[in-house]
C-alpha cells in the first residue's frame, strides 16, 4: 500500500536538532526517521522502520545465502553464562545489569557469544553435526560511555550477530572465509564506500579479525592504509616492527646533568641545544628524547594499576591505541594525587632509573618498539631539574616489555613493506573475528571427533551494525538539501508529488499510484490538499527518494515530470508513458 502523506506518522522539521553534531544524524531527525527518546535511544518513525527494514533484508539474504540458519534470542539474559566467560565483569559499566524481584542478576545482551555457545552445546554431540553457522538479528544493548550522532553509536542499537562451529581450524579458516565474502556482498548492496582493514580482536579473545570500515570524515575509527601493497589496519591493530639492535659501543657513558625548569620536551631540547650542542653538528630533536608517560589502569575487579609507558618524546600515546591494549582494563589519567602518594616519582623528570616492576618505583614499565637495544636517550634522571644523557637501553636499563601505544603517522613505515602509510576515518559497520576455543572451552562445547575423542568446538563470529548502517548510508548520502537514499535502500521507490488545487490532478495521481503498484512499485504519495507546491518539493528533497515524479500544471498539456533526486535532472514524458519511463528511471 501507498504511503499517503496526508496521513502518514511524520512531521518534518526545518530546524535542525540541537544535540545533532553530524549530517545524518540531523537529517534523519529533520526528514521524520527516527526520534530521540534519551540519549542513545531512538524510535525508529514509519519511513526510518521501512530504511531498517531494508537493511534488514539484505543481510537475511546474504546470510541464507551461505548456509547461516536465522534464530533469535532474548535480549534479557541471566548472569551465569557471562560469569563463566569471564565477561559479566570484563565488560564492565558498558553493561546494562538488572535484578528481577528475587533479587537474581540479568543483564542486556551487549553481544551473545556465550548464548550461542550454549545453545549448541544444548543440542548438538557429534563432529557429523558441524560445520554450523547461526545468525540473529536483534536488539542489542551497551551503556556506552559517548552515545553519539544518532543511530550511529547507540546505547540499543539492532545487530546481526553471527557464529560459527567447526571441528578444527581448517574448518574455521572456511567458515570465516564464507561471512567474509558474504560481508562484501552486503555492503556492495548497500552500496557503501568501505575498506576492509586488520583489526584488534579486543574483549573477544581469538585471533583474525577484520573490520568493515565506511570511509567517512567524521567516522570514529582512524585507519591506516599502504598506497604500495594494500596493507590496511585499524590504527588500534597496527604493529610497529620491532628496532633492530644497534652498536653503541661508541656511546659514552650515562651522565646525569642539570637541566632546570624543562619539564616538558620542548624546553628539553631548548635547553640541549644551548647547554650541550651535539659534536656531530645534528641539531637535538624531541626523537632523541625517551619520554616516559604514566597511566592509571583500572581492572575490570576495581583494582587500580599505574603503568609507564616510554615512548619517542616527539609521539603522543594514542588513547585508542593504548585502550586497544590494555582491554578489558580501562585507562584513567594519573591524577596529582597519584603521583603525590609515589614520592619515587619526579614529575617533569621521571626516568628508567625508577620504572619497572623491580625498580623503586616497582611500576610496571613498558617500552614503544622504537626504543631498540643499543639506542641512546636523553631522559629524566628522576629528580627535578635533571635529565641523562647518553643513556643506551639494553646497556643501562630495561623494561618489563613492550607496548603498542604510541600514535601512528602519516608517513610512518607499512609493516608489511616499508612504504608510507597514510590514515583515514571510517565507521565500523561490521567485524569479523575468529573466536577459536576461548567461548567453547570457557562453557564446555566439545562434540565427539570420527575416532570417538572429545574435541572443543572451534568458533568465529561475526557482526553487522544494522541500525548503524540506516545512519551510516545517510551520512554517505545527502547534500545541502537532505538526504539521498541509493535506490535499494529508500523507503519508497517513488515519490509521487501532486501539486496545485485541480481535481483532475488528484484524480490521476491516484490513478498513476494504482498503476505503479500494481507493477509492485512502493510508491510515497504526497496527496496533500493544503499544503503549497514549495512545501511539498521541500519535504520530497528532504526525504530522499531518489525518483520524484511531479504531476500538476503539466498535466493540462499531458505531461508529468520526472526528476532525479541525486542529479536534479528533470524531464517531462507523456502521460501515456508515464507508467513505463518510470518503471525504466527505477530499474524495472
Ligand atoms: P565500536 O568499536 O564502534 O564500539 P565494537 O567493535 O564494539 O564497535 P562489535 O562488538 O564488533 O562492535 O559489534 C558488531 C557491530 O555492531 C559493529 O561492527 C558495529 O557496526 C555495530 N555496533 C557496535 N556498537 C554499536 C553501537 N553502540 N551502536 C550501533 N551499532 C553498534
Ligand atoms: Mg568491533
Amino acid at each position: 500500500m501507498a504511503m499517503r502523506m496526508s496521513s502518514l506518522f511524520l512531521r518534518t522539521l526545518r530546524e535542525d536538532p540541537a544535540d545533532a553534531e553530524v549530517p545524518s544524524h540531523r537529517l534523519l531527525v529533520r526528514a521524520g526517521y527516527v526520534r530521540r527518546v534519551s540519549p542513545g535511544i531512538y524510535t525508529w518513525l514509519p519511513l526510518g522502520l521501512k530504511v531498517l527494514r531494508k537493511v534488514e533484508t539484505v543481510v537475511r539474504e546474504e546470510m541464507d545465502a551461505i548456509g547461516a540458519q536465522e534464530l533469535l534470542f532474548p535480549a534479557l539474559l541471566p548472569r551465569e553464562p557471562y560469569e563463566a566467560s569471564g565477561r559479566w565483569s570484563e565488560y564492565g559499566p558498558n553493561v546494562f545489569r538488572l535484578k528481577d524481584r528475587k533479587d537474581g542478576d540479568y543483564l542486556l545482551g551487549p553481544t551473545h557469544e556465550e548464548m550461542f555457545t550454549l545453545a549448541v552445546k544444548d543440542m548438538y554431540s557429534s563432529y557429523k553435526d558441524l560445520p554450523l553457522a547461526l545468525y540473529q538479528i536483534q536488539t542489542k544493548y551497551r551503556d556506552e560511555a559517548r552515545p553519539r550522532a544518532g543511530v550511529l553509536r547507540g546505547r540499543e542499537f539492532v545487530m546481526k550477530d553471527s557464529y560459527s562451529f567447526d571441528l578444527d581450524e581448517a574448518g574455521l579458516d572456511k567458515s570465516y572465509q564464507l561471512h567474509r565474502d558474504a560481508y562484501v556482498r552486503i555492503f556492495d548492496r548497500l552500496g557503501f564506500h568501505y575498506v576492509i582493514v586488520e583489526a584488534m580482536a579486543g574483549a573477544m579473545g581469538g585471533s583474525k579479525s577484520e573490520e568493515f570500515l565506511a570511509t567517512a570524515e567524521n567516522g570514529e575509527d582512524t585507519y591506516v592504509r599502504c598506497g604500495n601493497c594494500g596493507y590496511a589496519a585499524n590504527v588500534e591493530a597496527v604493529r610497529v616492527p620491532a628496532a633492530e639492535a644497534v652498536d653503541a659501543s661508541g656511546v659514552p657513558a650515562a651522565h646525569v646533568e642539570d637541566t632546570p625548569d624543562t619539564p616538558t620536551i620542548d624546553t628539553l631540547v631548548a635547553h640541549l641545544e644551548a647547554a650541550f650542542p651535539r659534536t656531530d653538528g645534528r641539531s637535538w630533536s624531541a626523537a632523541d628524547t625517551l619520554k616516559n608517560v604514566i597511566v592509571m589502569l583500572v581492572h575490570p575487579d576495581g583494582t587500580r594499576e599505574p603503568l609507564a609507558i616510554g615512548l619517542p618524546g616527539d609521539r603522543e600515546v594514542d588513547e585508542k591505541r593504548l585502550g586497544a591494549q590494555v582491554e578489558p582494563a580501562v585507562v584513567e589519567p594519573f591524577a596529582e594525587a597519584d603521583f603525590a602518594a609515589r614520592p619515587t616519582l619526579a614529575k617533569g623528570y621521571i626516568g628508567p632509573g625508577v620504572l619497572g616492576t623491580d625498580r623503586p618505583s616497582g611500576i610496571r614499565y613498558l617500552l614503544d618498539p622504537r626504543v631498540g637495544e643499543g639506542t641512546a636517550w636523553v631522559t629524566g634522571a628522576d629528580e627535578t631539574g635533571r635529565h641523562v644523557l647518553d643513556l643506551v637501553a639494553g646497556r643501562d636499563f630495561t623494561a618489563d616489555g613492550t607496548i603498542e601505544a604510541a600514535e601512528v603517522r602519516d608517513g610512518d613505515a607499512c609493516p608489511s613493506c616499508g612504504h608510507g602509510l597514510e590514515s583515514a576515518r571510517g565507521i565500523e559497520m561490521g567485524h569479523v573475528f575468529q573466536l577459536g576455543t576461548k567461548y567453547a572451552e570457557a562453557l564446555d562445547l566439545k562434540v565427539l571427533d570420527e575416532n570417538g575423542k572429545l574435541r572443543t568446538v572451534v568458533m568465529g563470529s561475526y557482526g553487522v551494525g544494522v541500525s548503524r548502517a540506516v545512519g551510516c548510508i545517510a551520512e554517505g548520502n545527502h547534500d545541502e538539501l537532505g538526504l539521498v537514499w541509493p535506490r535499494a535502500l529508500a523507503p519508497a521507490d517513488v515519490h509521487l508529488v501532486a501539486t496545485g488545487k485541480s481535481d483532475e490532478v488528484f484524480t490521476y495521481a491516484e490513478e498513476l499510484t494504482r498503476s505503479l503498484e500494481a507493477h509492485g512499485v512502493e510508491v510515497l504519495f504526497d496527496d496533500r490538499r493544503q499544503a503549497s507546491p514549495g512545501v511539498k518539493f521541500k519535504d520530497a528533497e528532504l526525504v530522499g527518494v531518489p525518483t520524484i515524479v511531479v504531476v500538476g500544471r503539466g498535466l493540462a498539456d499531458g505531461t508529468v515530470e520526472l526528476k532525479d533526486r541525486r542529479s536534479g535532472e528533470r524531464r517531462d514524458v507523456p502521460v501515456a508513458d508515464a507508467v513505463a519511463e518510470i518503471l525504466a528511471e527505477i530499474g524495472r
